[in-house]
């Protein structure tokens, strides 16, 4: 379980104390980083890199995740704005994933992936990078247009990169990027070593998209992506799973478009109670959201008993 500032703060004390806590609180910020211990130094664990969504106000990263396994980042799910910095402050190397995921291409779920690569080429990464995604449509790209729209040695805007993707040259390693036809009923997708990942599509209006569940053991950890809630992939994939984290991007009674690409806290409680999670965290936050955590808590529980939390960016939960 993450340490939630915010919840302790938010206690009652009188204000003698609170003035010693905030000290005490404000010491703690400033201890220097080789003291604190890392996401992940031991066992299965989330950091949540990006906890919002496209809005710059809201002071968070967009969406962005690291799957860690006893000291060493496994897997990335999404790379949104600001996300390349949380992975740096994470204490991360782009050269210990084995797996790079995105649920979809909007910018908030990918416009750092450029900058992530970038700063690979800087590392001692002598292994192919996998990269899974959805397929394209008339609205966007797919994985493998997506990242050769980057990398690609003639189109590509980072062409002079190009020896990172383009079979035949000397790179220190290759992307191996990957489309993936999303299925109604959860697939697997790739697997190495401990870790296991498997897909549904789900529907976030014409874009392609995909909901994630990466196994590593006997740990489950299910990412919805964006999506409205539709259809029962999203359920299934998320059965039993130890940690499910939920994009909380619009508020209960939202309408229009905004209900159309989204899932309201309702929803969200509906597939954590149906598929039975043992733990839940809602991120992808929103000017929208964002103020109005009581009600969207209230409506969650309703549904779901288990233990629910709103996410911070670099929060780490561990998995048990
Ligand atoms: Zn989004």
């Amino acid at each position: 379980m993450k340490v939630n500032l915010r919840r302790i703060v938010g206690w009652r004390f009188g204000s003698a104390r609170l003035i010693h806590l905030v000290g005490f609180l404000l010491s703690c910020a400033f201890l220097p980083s080789a003291t604190a211990r890392p996401c992940g130094s031991l066992g299965v664990a989330v950091q949540v890199l990006g906890s919002g969504g496209p809005e710059l106000q809201d002071k968070r990263a967009s969406s962005s995740y690291l799957v860690w396994e006893d000291g060493q980042a496994r897997a990335l799910v999404d790379a949104g704005g600001g996300s390349a910095l949380r992975f740096g402050e994470s204490g991360a190397q782009m050269s210990q994933l084995d797996v790079l995921l995105f649920t979809h291409f909007h910018v908030d779920h990918s416009a750092d992936f450029s900058a992530l690569i970038k700063s690979s080429w800087f590392e001692d990464r002598n292994r192919p990078l996998p990269i899974y995604g959805p397929e394209g449509n008339d609205f966007m790209p797919s994985t493998t247009e997506f990242v050769s729209d980057f990398f690609g040695d003639k189109r590509g805007a980072y062409r002079y990169l190009s020896e990172l993707l383009v079979p035949g040259e000397n790179g220190s390693y290759k992307m191996q990027p990957h489309d993936v036809a999303g299925s109604a009923s959860p697939i697997g997708v790739f697997h190495s070593g401990d870790l296991a990942v498997s897909s549904v599509r789900v529907i976030h209006g014409q874009v392609p998209a995909l909901a994630w569940r990466i196994e590593v053991g006997s740990k489950r950890i299910v990412f919805s992506g964006d999506t409205n809630g539709e259809g029962g992939g999203l359920t299934q994939l998320a059965t039993n799973a130890d940690l499910f984290i939920a994009h909380n991007a619009v508020p209960e009674g939202a309408i229009g478009i905004e209900r159309s690409l989204h899932m309201p806290p309702s929803v969200i409680g509906q597939i954590a109670g149906d598929a039975h999670v043992k733990h839940l965290v809602l991120s992808h936050l929103m000017l929208r959201t964002l103020g109005k955590e009581n009600q969207t808590q209230s409506e969650i529980e309703k549904r779901f008993s288990g233990p629910m939390e709103f996410a911070n960016d670099l929060d780490c939960f561990s998995v048990r």
